[in-house]
């Protein structure tokens, strides 16, 4: 077993992170801007349905946060009429780790003596415990389990009078992949990590700045898309007296290559969204048209793992000539697979989700394509579906090499020894587990080029692709330097 050496060590510094994958969204000067905060956060909902929050200013700071989708609360004139003024930040969430309460709910807010301030965030800081502890230290009092927090304690403890001095003094003491919003009472601030692992773009609405994760919160709005906010880059737009708009846009930290996380291309991202300047559909297809290349099989049809699978079966399609059939119908009503914390309740909504499609599996060989595998609960599950309803044999493709390691990012992913390639020894070992007949994952390689068009650097590769090859693109001080022993018995293990 190749990898359980990282499974071991994982094991035991897992357990203390706070997950997060969340949508953010901000928007200046617009006298809608709760509402279209709550329609950014809608399109923004694959990212995150535990939970959303909005924070406005007129005069005072107003924040409403729920449980829930946003479309359960943010729809309700009542709630909007709570939400004045013409500046707003909102987020959408969900944690797999740590609690499920309303007081960590973004954005967070924090009334200091130059004025208030409120965050949102999505990604996870990799030093975020070690700070928390050393505040915690020195007597003060941490209200949330976020990590979102230990910014607005930094950003108080900030020598610089400015808010935005102050906040740039605070990110850059953080480590980690990172997308943030902010607000003060005249500015929105918006922050990417230095090597840019979390999206975040820049856009215009009625000559009025926005900042959101993905681009489909642009087009929600008919707001017109700008640029990305680049790695390393805060952009600090402020409204003046006289009404107009300045925006200042700084780098404050080391100039470092960008290094978007891959798994926003594999899976995370809508695929109407334009991430890095590349269409995430059209990637996803090419994931699809590189893997039947690489991995062709004889089969009567391809059928998608929806919705995920889905551009990609298209591109194994149309690159092998095998027909793509709806052979799995998915109950849009039920949430994603991972976003119900516990085990049981994910593989009881896989059940909930997908039901076989008999007309077109019956007496046929099916390739399933899905675009990744992390514990291996739906391709159990749906290979007997599958085999349920007729078919005679059943190939697994899957649009993304094997994951070997957890992220520490923001992408939920489980402990080491929880994914299903640190469990089996080889492929075939793992195709018997699931019941295929054959599975085979995209290489390393065929995914870069999907994206980028180029072979993965391993000089400086493009991308952060950790959770395929182990190779972290930031210290995790978190775990207390175990890192330089993971990479190590990673290399170990490889050779
Ligand atoms: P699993 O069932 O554990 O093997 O997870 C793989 C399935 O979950 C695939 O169908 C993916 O579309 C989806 N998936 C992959 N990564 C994630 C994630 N970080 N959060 C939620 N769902 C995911």
């Amino acid at each position: 077993m190749t990898h359980l050496r990282a499974a071991e060590i994982h094991d035991e510094i897992d357990g203390d992170t706070l997950h997060e994958e969340c949508g953010v969204f901000g928007i200046l000067g617009h006298p809608d801007a709760a509402t279209l905060t709550a329609l950014g956060l809608h399109a923004l909902q694959h990212r995150g349905q535990e939970a959303a929050g909005i924070v406005t200013f007129d005069g005072a700071f107003h924040t409403e946060k729920r449980m829930g989708l946003v479309g359960d609360h943010y729809t309700d004139p009542a709630i909007l009429a709570k939400l004045p003024g013409t500046i707003s930040i909102g987020h959408t969430r969900y944690s797999t780790t740590g609690e499920v309460a309303l007081r960590n709910v973004q954005p967070l807010f924090a009334e200091l003596e130059v004025g208030g301030i409120a965050i949102a965030h999505n990604g996870n800081f990799t030093n975020g415990l070690t700070l928390r502890r050393q505040i915690i230290a020195t007597g003060a009092i941490c209200q949330s389990t976020s990590d979102t927090e230990v910014v607005l304690h930094l950003i108080a403890r900030s020598r610089h009078s400015s808010t935005a001095d102050r906040f740039i003094d605070a990110i850059r003491q953080m480590e980690g992949g990172y997308a943030m919003v902010a607000m003060t009472r005249t500015k929105l601030i918006a922050a990417r990590d230095p090597i840019g692992i979390r999206p975040l773009v820049m856009g215009e609405l009625d000559g009025k700045p926005i900042f959101c994760s993905e681009t489909c919160a642009l087009d929600i709005i008919g707001a017109k898309y700008i640029r990305d906010v680049e790695n390393g880059e805060v952009i600090i737009c402020e409204t003046q007296p006289d009404g107009s708009i300045q925006i200042d846009a700084r780098k404050p930290a080391n100039q470092q290559p960008e290094r978007l996380c891959l798994f926003e291309y594999v899976y995370f991202a809508r695929p109407d969204s334009v991430v890095g300047g590349r269409s995430v559909y059209v990637a996803r297809k090419n994931m699809g048209i590189n893997l039947a290349k690489e991995s062709p099989v004889e089969a009567d049809v391809v059928v998608p793992v929806p919705d995920g699978g889905t551009p990609a079966a298209l591109g194994f399609a149309q690159a092998s000539g095998i027909p793509f059939e709806y052979g799995i119908i998915r109950n849009h009503y039920v949430g994603r697979t991972f976003i119900e914390p516990t085990q049981q309740i994910r593989a009881f909504g896989v059940k909930l989700k997908h039901s076989a499609n008999r007309a077109m599996i019956e007496g046929k060989r099916v390739v399933l394509v899905d675009d990744s595998i992390v514990r291996g609960t739906t391709s159990l599950k749906i290979v007997q579906m599958i085999r349920d309803a007729g078919a005679t044999e059943v190939h697994i493709r899957v649009a993304s090499p094997m994951i070997f390691y957890p992220d520490f990012y923001g992408i939920d992913t489980p402990n080491a020894d929880k994914l299903l390639a640190n469990q089996y020894n080889d492929i075939k070992a793992m195709a018997k587990y699931i019941g295929a007949d054959s599975l085979e994952f995209l290489t390393i390689d065929g995914l870069y080029r999907a994206v980028g068009g180029e072979d993965r650097n391993p000089a400086r590769p493009q991308f952060t692709d950790h959770y395929f090859t182990g190779d972290y693109p930031t210290r995790l001080l978190d775990k207390n330097g175990e890192t330089a022993g993971l990479k190590l018995s990673v290399l170990a293990s490889k050779g």
